[in-house]
């Protein structure tokens, strides 16, 4: 499972609302001059380097559930890289939120969820839902 790469998408930052905390500019010593945002203990922190530790906060919830589920598509086998594998609900009417759109939710919680689902493949689970919903 490929966990070294890292880049920040829309989706990874849907539930991360900065807008309401104080800022400052300030040199971070690895990206430059950023803006630094204040956090919980009182410390201002560069937010890009905030953005990363969420990604691998993350990245590394969604592991941990890849693994738990078996670690492999349950369609084709593909186990190559977390990032490409989603969590598709067996009975739809179970669903409470999807997990890949939550992974700011607890471990508990987001593994309450995960066990309503299969591991696919992004590739797999689209092909499977075309299957489902398909208007013939
Ligand atoms: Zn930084
Ligand atoms: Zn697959």
């Amino acid at each position: 499972m490929a966990l070294h790469h890292f880049y920040i998408s829309q989706n990874d930052m849907s539930c991360v609302n900065f807008s309401m905390t104080e800022t400052i500019t300030k040199i971070c010593t690895i990206h430059g001059e950023q803006l630094f945002a204040k956090s919980g203990n009182g410390y201002f922190r560069c937010k890009k380097c905030r953005y990363q530790d969420i990604v691998r906060r993350r990245l590394k919830l969604k592991s941990i559930l890849v693994t738990e589920l078996g670690g492999k598509c349950e369609r084709c086998g593909y186990n190559k890289c977390v990032r490409a594998m989603e969590f598709h609900h067996k009975d739809r009417s179970q669903k409470e939120f999807g997990i890949c759109e939550k992974l700011c939710y607890s471990l508990e919680r987001l593994r309450k969820e995960a066990q309503k689902c299969i591991l696919l493949c992004c590739r797999c689970h689209r092909e499977v839902e075309e299957e489902l919903f398909a208007v013939h």
